[in-house]
């Protein structure tokens, strides 16, 4: 009983390594488990607790990073506009330019946290719908050409996607497809080959670059929230590191998985499964 006081006190104390032996497997031995398990539960919780404010801390400090940074670009050139130092056309030009895109990577940052946010509070909304895979797909495929039209990418359709039918948010794929397009493009793949085709009950969809490729050492982490590889790189194409953690949680949340394969210099394929839908009442897919 001493020995059980003495740990309850070394609890309070926030001491939650201290265990009580004792041998038998009597009504205090189960009592003395109990307790153990609890100090336990504690313990580990009180370390994710620690896990998470540090995480949080970093968050901050990273997002005060990359907010000052084009801000501080932006303001740079707008006072050599001022001061006149772009002297030709040309060189106003280019500032402004340069101010334009500063913008862009602004709005995308804060539009990236702005998700972010809402998927950490759970409020990242998913509405399904029945839709196609085919139309779907081609959709999507032909929207990304647009995009990227004038980029000189090569980007191609391995085949004509399968048709059966998919209970997914449309918009929330065409972001998922969107993000992943856009870092094969920002991670200067030239050639980037979709690809989607049925096998078992799902629907697999891959999209492969020929663009640096991802080193063996970070491919664990690209998933996490605020993981950038080569950070003054990713930097540079501003980057939050959020976008590959919003498209693992809206494909988790369709019920599906995304996995990566990759090869540095040669390119990475990043492959995602949605289950098909499959009527209740006679099972057609
Ligand atoms: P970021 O905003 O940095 O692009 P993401 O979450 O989209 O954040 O990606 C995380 C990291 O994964 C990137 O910083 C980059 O290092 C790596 N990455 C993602 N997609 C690719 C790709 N297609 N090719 C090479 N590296 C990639």
């Amino acid at each position: 009983m001493k020995d059980i006081y003495k740990a309850t006190e070394e609890v309070i104390e926030g001491n939650l390594d201290y265990t009580i032996t004792y041998g038998k497997q009597d009504e205090i031995g189960r009592f003395i488990h109990g307790f153990d398990l609890m100090r336990d539960h504690l313990k580990k919780s009180i370390e994710h607790q620690q896990q998470y404010e540090r995480a949080r801390k970093q968050l901050i400090a990273s997002i005060s990073h990359d907010l000052r940074t084009p801000l501080a670009s932006i303001k740079g050139y707008v006072e050599g506009l001022e001061d006149g130092i772009a002297k030709t056309e040309d060189m106003q030009k280019k500032y402004l330019r340069v101010i334009r895109s500063k913008t862009d990577q602004l709005d995308r940052l804060i539009e990236d946290l702005f998700e972010f946010s809402k998927f950490e509070l759970e409020q990242l909304s998913i509405d399904k719908a029945l839709v196609n895979s085919q139309d779907f797909f081609m959709d999507v495929y032909q929207n990304a050409k647009l995009d990227h039209q004038n980029e000189g990418i090569d980007l191609d359709l391995a085949g004509q996607p399968p048709s059966v039918s998919l209970m997914i948010d449309s918009g929330r794929i065409k972001q998922v497809m969107a993000n992943l397009i856009d870092n094969a493009v920002k991670y200067e793949g030239k050639k980037i080959v979709l690809n989607v085709e049925k096998k078992g009950g799902q629907l697999l969809v891959s999209i492969r670059d020929n663009g640096l490729g991802i080193k063996e050492e970070d491919r664990p982490f690209i998933f996490n929230a605020f993981f950038r590889g080569e950070k003054s790189r990713s930097r540079e194409s501003g980057g939050t590191g959020l976008g590959l953690a919003i498209v693992k949680y809206i494909i988790e949340a369709h019920g599906g998985e995304i996995s990566v394969k990759s090869e540095p210099e040669k390119g990475s394929e990043f492959i995602f499964t949605l289950p098909l839908y499959v009527n209740q009442r006679d099972g057609l897919h």
